[in-house]
């Protein structure tokens, strides 16, 4: 990257007040954690000691939930498709690509930057869940609280799904509490995320703890889901990353 562009974006990523899509990101982020601290707060107020159980199986599966859709989203961007694509080619393919051939770049983005997109797309749940705490009955919320306790944990896990894919890059200055959790794999390692960073990139896709890649290698999940599509579509998997690659290269 030239000097010219880096100090551009430099100034991009910290002039005030921001403009385009830094300011999508920065007005994301605020009101994402602004309603994740509200539900937070009426999750806790309806949570009764007889839903323990049924709230720790709503919890595990949420989160098992995000670990799976991060690997059938990333899967998808990293195995299907052109980055030459409208729309989606920009948007969400080429930042998987890229990220292929320039895996640290991801470590030199600040926090609204890493995680201005997940917050983006958790809004519209986050926003019904407060919906529900203000307009529904107590009794009915107390209820329904296992279940909000699944929701709640899907949409942490895949609000902070970027953050966590940025820390197992990460190698100097993580804070202490991460690594505790990396290395108690309750989010993505930094050893385990290296398999899939071995080209060609056709395995251990789940970006969020990792908990579904070794299951789903032993079952051979993606490769027999490639090869339903390639044979549904003649589309070859990983075809057009692998010209991408050369070209770039
Ligand atoms: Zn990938
Ligand atoms: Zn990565």
């Amino acid at each position: 990257m030239s000097s010219q562009i880096k100090v551009k974006r430099a100034f991009s990523l910290f002039s005030f007040p921001p403009t385009g899509k830094r300011l999508q990101e920065w007005i994301s982020v605020i009101l994402c954690f602004s309603l994740i601290c509200f539900n937070f707060y009426n999750l806790l107020f309806y949570l009764r000691l007889e839903h323990t159980p049924s709230v720790l199986v709503g919890i595990f599966a949420g989160v098992i939930t995000a670990d799976f859709l991060s690997g059938l989203f990333h899967w998808g961007a990293d195995t299907w498709g052109s980055v030459e694509l409208p729309i989606v080619g920009k948007a969400f393919i080429r930042p998987f690509r890229e990220h292929h051939i320039d895996p640290t770049a991801i470590t030199r983005h600040d926090f609204i930057e890493t995680n201005g997109d997940n917050c983006f797309m958790t809004l519209v749940p986050l926003a019904n869940m407060a919906y529900k705490f203000v307009s529904f009955s107590p009794e009915a919320l107390c209820d329904s609280c296992p279940w909000d306790c699944y929701v709640f944990a899907l949409i942490i896990f895949i609000t902070m799904t970027n953050q966590i894919h940025k820390w197992s890059h990460t190698y100097f200055g993580l804070p202490r509490w991460v690594v505790f959790l990396q290395d108690w794999h309750i989010i993505l390692p930094r050893k385990h995320h290296r398999i899939h960073h071995v080209s060609p990139h056709e395995t251990y896709f789940c970006i969020t703890t990792g908990w579904l890649n070794y299951p789903l290698e032993k079952i051979r999940f993606w490769r027999c889901l490639e090869n339903i599509i390639q044979g549904l579509t003649g589309e070859k998997p990983r075809a057009d990353d692998m010209k991408w690659a050369q070209k770039i290269k």
